[in-house]
Parts: C-alpha cells; structure tokens; sequence
C-alpha cells in the first residue's frame, strides 16, 4: 500500500523476547488525572486507555502506577489502590483488544512525594534539602530499601496477574530510583550511594528480581541520559547502566533525559521552544552499545520525524504521550501521508490536563467524548 511505502519504517513491525510490535509507535501516557482521590481506577480512566489503544499504537505502557501509598499527588493511581486483579486487568484487556501491547508503569515518587497527612517529612536516598522541597527528607535505611525491592517485585506479580505482558520500571521522570541514580540526591556513603557503585544498585536488585521471578515478562527500563541539572548524572554513566541493565534481563530501554526535583517544570524539557525530539542523539548514542531495543521518548510531534528516527536507527520505536493526547489521529494521519491533513500539534502545557479537562483551547472532556471514525471524518473534510 501506498501510505506503508512512504512510512515504511514507521509500519513495519519489531520482535521483542517472543512478542510482535505490529508498528514502531508506542503511546506512553503522561498522568491522566481520572483516577479518584483515593488513587482508584474509575470507568473515565479504563475508556481514556480504551482511546489511546484505538489509535493503532503497538504498544500502551500505562501512566506511573504508584507502587505503595507514597503519591506525587493524590490522584496518582496506585497497584494497591486498585481494588485487586479485576481493576487492573480492566485496562489491560481494553488495550489488548485493540491488539496493543499492555505494560505497567511501576514508580515510587521518593523525595518528590507528597507527604502524608499530618506529617511533616518523606524518604529518599539520603538526608538532602532543596528550596523546591517544603518537606524534610530522611534517609531510607537497608530495611526500608529491601521493601523498596519488594514493593516493586509485587507490583510486577500483580501487573503479571492482571493480564500485562510487563511492566515498565520507571528509573527517570524524578523519581525515586532515578534519586538514586544521582549524585545530586544520593549522598550515602554505603553501597547504595552514588559514591559506592553510581546509585545503581538498586536499580539493578529490582531488574534482577523481577526477572528471576518472572523470566517471561517483558521489563522495560526507562532510563534519564543526564540529569541536565549542574553535578548531575551524564551519558557516560548512563551508557554503563544501560549495559548492565541489558546483562541483568532488560528487554527494552526507555530514552529520556532530566530530572526533577519539586516541581516537574524544574528541568523538564516541556516547553514549545525545546527542539524536536531532544534526546534523539543519545539515543543514537546507546544504541551502539546494546544489542535491546531502544524506544525513544521527547517531542516527536510529527510523523516524518519519527519515520526518519527509525529510518536512521536512532531508536527502535518512539513513544508519544501528550503528542497523541493532543491528536487520536496521530498514526492514521501517518499512514495516510497527505499533504492535505496534517497533525495538530501539542502546545507542550506544562502539565498535560488533556484527558481530564481538555486542551485549554478546546472544549474540555467533551473532546475525547467524540467517536474516533466521525472524528477522523471531519478532519478529512
Ligand atoms: S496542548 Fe496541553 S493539554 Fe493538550 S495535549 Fe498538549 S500538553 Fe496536553
């Protein structure tokens, strides 16, 4: 078919450790915010999952499921919260049923939690202050950082039961792994330090047990690049986590870059004078020294661009989130390839209200009311 021809990188498909991606294109969903008070899944959040597996995307790794009480905020979905396997599996099966790939994003917000109520203080890899934190921090110790481990070894047995065909281990985006990963935050002097062994212990404990415990199961690793902050984590050290995440089981790595301390606006590249697709060259970078599949993350608005991304081998498969919040039509308007319907892009909000309450210059939730065939329609009009 024509449209396959000109985007033919884009719709061809990729092996992963006995699965099939149908296409290149993976929806990475940024907080939905459709989550109850109490983090419980709610029918609004399991129709928006059923939304982003219509696009045609291969794969849907879910927004960051908290792995135990510790939010970034109140209505961040949690394993525990879920109301058991049933919850759970009601978004897996949605996503299967469009024929993509489910996988479960695990995150512990760490330092950048929100405290609980009538407390004064969260826990991180060590005693560290920060202007952006109003909280004090207190250090994990090895009791606490073995439950750590645990928490996400659960997490993945219950992902596991729930129907998913993995889970993503979130070791980016500010949270808690990544702290570990830094050493901006990681000032311990054991060996989960920075100092010790670059804070990637613990990184790689959890990997190595999921994997022994569930040898089948795809584990992505999202990993940060550079901290993009001053004394922060770089490539050089990233590339030798990557290796040794790819020696303990990793099926996939996940390219971002930056991190966040307080506030995500911090160092996150969210704005709409970032380039295009920022993190591309480390991406190519990795690539020449892992053999996994890399999947790459970060302002690909367009579809010629992700083409040329996996035309060049940069990546193996892009993943967008607010990119198709923004455009359900995203991959159809890709295969059509028309000079005549382009894409709309992304106004790269600071925080992606999209699923909730709508782009701020359209009509609120009603936006993602519409069916997706009458909505393409109108678009081809
Ligand atoms: S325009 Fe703003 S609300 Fe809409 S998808 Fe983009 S970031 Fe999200």
């Amino acid at each position: 078919m024509y449209h396959q021809f000109m985007n033919q990188s884009l719709f061809s498909p990729l092996k992963i450790s006995g699965r099939e991606l149908k296409n290149r294109v993976i929806a990475e969903i940024p907080s939905s915010f459709l989550a109850n008070e109490a983090g419980d899944l709610t029918q609004d959040m399991i129709d928006y999952y059923e939304r982003i597996a219509a696009t045609n995307v291969s794969m849907v790794i879910t927004e960051p499921f908290a792995v135990d009480k510790n939010r970034l905020f109140a209505k961040q979905p949690g394993i525990s919260n879920t109301g058991g396997i049933f919850s759970l599996s009601r978004i897996s099966e949605r996503i299967r049923a469009h024929k993509a790939i489910p996988i479960l994003q695990l995150f512990h917000p760490g330092i950048n939690a929100k405290p609980e109520t009538g407390l004064n203080y969260v826990y991180g890899p060590a005693r560290f202050k920060h202007s952006r934190l109003k909280a004090e921090v207190r250090q994990y110790d090895f009791k606490q950082i073995a439950a750590i481990s645990g928490l996400h070894i659960d997490a993945a047995i219950s992902a596991w039961n729930s129907g998913y065909s993995g889970i993503e281990v979130n070791g980016a985006d500010g949270g808690l792994i990544q702290q570990f990963l830094s050493p901006i935050t990681n000032l311990r002097a054991d060996d989960y330090g920075y100092k010790g062994q670059r804070g990637e212990k613990l990184a790689l404990e959890i990997v190595k047990a999921i994997r022994k415990t569930l040898p089948d199961f795809l584990i992505i690793f999202k990993l940060s690049t550079r901290d993009l902050l001053p004394g922060g984590r770089m490539l050089k050290e990233a590339i030798n986590l990557a290796m040794a995440l790819e020696n303990a089981g990793v099926d996939m790595i996940h390219v971002t870059a930056g991190f966040t301390i307080g506030k995500v606006d911090y160092a996150f590249p969210t704005g709409r004078t970032v380039a295009n697709a920022p993190f591309a060259p480390d991406c190519a970078f990795l690539k020449k020294h892992l053999k996994i599949p890399l999947i790459l993350s970060g302002k690909i608005a367009l579809p010629g661009l992700a083409e040329e991304i996996i035309r060049t081998e940069s990546a193996d498969a892009v993943s967008l989130g607010r990119t198709l919040n923004r455009d359900l039509d995203w991959l159809n308007i890709a295969a059509m390839n028309s000079e005549h319907v382009k894409v709309r892009e992304c106004k790269r909000c600071p925080t992606c209200s999209a699923a909730s309450t709508g782009c701020p210059d359209m009509k609120g939730y009603a936006f993602w009311k519409l069916d997706l065939d009458k909505h393409l329609i109108r678009r081809k009009q």
